[in-house]
């Protein structure tokens, strides 16, 4: 297993490139974007598309946050039940949320056709799986609700769970065909690539060290350059690092994965044979899915950059082995982390950073269909000035209690599930 968790598999394996110079010089925009992640991107394409024009600045590499660290499931909706998202933002903002996010799968695989983006496409659904009785009670009142709403969701039998995942582990699953997966740094280098097409202005290696606002202007300061803009969006999410008073408070997780090398044919074609992405209704939650290669990836919560983080390791080779009997031989490799932006509430938010300036973040755990959603909405609604087409209301500042302590929280408790499971 190799042990630089900052370095993923889908680094090695990513077919889009984008050319993205680090700022030098001045510029003077209408939108200026922080962050080159899902968010930040879609800002940026959208934008462009638009006709605006726009200077986006990452601090690393495009992908260097979440966007290029992720399991790859394009899904529908967000981590809660339609009940719970409405019991959340009342049921206007709720009902708002839920339709818009239900099309997020079909906004991404278009983008990708649209723009030729190479990142392994596959619309063939996601399978969210009963890891147990309880687990399938919850799938039940989940797809309950889900149908209500209109949602195609299908339940499974654990027969036909076998069957479409090529495992006996699981008690039932939810189908859900809208969703599918993506090798997920590639689509945002892909999106990088179609912003740029379309006039705007990339820029990597370019943190943006110091911001202000002097009359209608907002200035960012990089290393090498400044840049000068009506309009700011703040995409930067839980890799925000490098200027204070965020007003975009998370709590951090984080989530690992490992590789297998890619399978023989006669072991793959049983594994997932309709090419769906898998993720499990556990508490420290399991996802597994193939890439195009034939590798599975799968991971589970927790942070491989700490002492005890063997624990981790130990457990996904043997959860590995109790999924897929036929894997336990396999070795796990290119294990890395990443770190997710959760909220109390599991609800992202919108954050009015200031006079025509806004953040997004908290998508906890599932941004790629949002991410992409709420950067073209966010543009829109900067650009046009009409602050009724974004998708949620913006807060003034959204703030999370014991940040630190629910943080050590989670990985000591994804640390402790994980030690005593390796060892039975
Ligand atoms: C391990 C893992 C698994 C996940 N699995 C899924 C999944 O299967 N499906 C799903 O939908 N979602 C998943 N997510 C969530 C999803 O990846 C994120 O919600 C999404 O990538 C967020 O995109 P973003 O553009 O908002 O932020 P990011 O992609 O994190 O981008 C933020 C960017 O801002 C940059 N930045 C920070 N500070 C500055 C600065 N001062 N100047 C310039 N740039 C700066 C960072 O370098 C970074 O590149 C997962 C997340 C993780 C970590």
């Amino acid at each position: 297993m190799t042990t630089d968790p900052e370095i993923s598999l889908w680094t090695k394996t990513s077919r889009e490139r984008v050319d993205a110079p680090p700022l030098t010089g001045s510029a003077t925009v209408d939108l200026a974007v922080i962050g080159g992640g899902y968010t930040g991107c879609s800002v940026a394409l959208h934008a462009a598309q638009a006709g605006a024009s726009v200077c986006l600045l990452e601090a690393h590499q495009i992908g260097h946050g979440g966007s290029g660290r992720n399991v790859g499931l394009a899904n529908a909706g967000l981590w809660l039940p339609p009940a719970e998202i409405r019991a959340h933002l009342g049921d206007a903002a709720g009902d708002r949320l839920i339709a818009l996010l239900a099309q997020a799968p079909a906004e991404v695989f278009r983008l990708i056709r649209d723009h030729a983006i190479d990142c392994e496409p596959v619309q063939a659904g996601t399978l969210h799986l009963a890891h147990s009785p309880k687990g399938l009670r919850d799938l039940q009142t989940r797809h309950e609700q889900l149908s209500s709403d209109g949602a195609p969701v299908e339940l499974l039998s654990a027969q036909d769970t076998t069957r479409r995942t090529g495992s006996a582990a699981f008690h039932g699953a939810i189908f859900d065909p809208r969703a599918g997966t993506i090798q997920p740094l590639a689509y945002v280098q892909g999106l990088a690539r179609a912003a740029q097409q379309a006039g705007a202005a990339i820029h990597a290696n370019s943190p943006v060290q110091a911001l202000r606002r002097d009359g209608e202007i907002w200035h960012l300061d990089t290393p090498q350059g400044s840049v000068r803009a009506k309009a700011l969006i703040q995409a930067t999410n839980a890799y925000h690092a490098g200027l204070p008073d965020t007003r975009q408070d998370y709590v951090p997780v984080y989530y690992f994965q490992y590789a297998t090398d890619p399978l023989p044919e006669e072991i793959r074609a049983t594994l997932l044979p309709g090419g769906e992405g898998c993720w499990d209704t556990g508490l420290i939650m399991t996802s597994f899915r193939m890439d195009q290669a034939g590798r599975l990836v799968i991971g589970a919560m927790g942070d491989l950059g700490h002492a005890g983080s063997f624990a981790h390791r130990g457990w996904i080779t043997r959860k590995l082995a109790q999924i897929f009997p036929a894997l336990a031989d396999q070795p796990l490799k290119d294990g890395w982390h990443g770190r997710i932006a959760m909220t109390a509430d599991h609800i992202p938010k919108l954050v009015q950073i200031g006079p025509n300036a806004l953040s997004a973040h908290g998508y906890s755990g599932r941004g790629i269909g949002p991410g992409t959603v709420f950067g073209r909405m966010m543009a829109d609604s900067l650009l046009s000035g009409d602050p009724a087409r974004l998708p949620l209301p913006p807060v003034p500042a959204h703030s999370e209690s014991w940040t630190g302590l629910r943080r050590a929280f989670f990985e000591a408790g994804a640390a402790l599930t994980h030690l005593v499971k390796a060892r039975v």
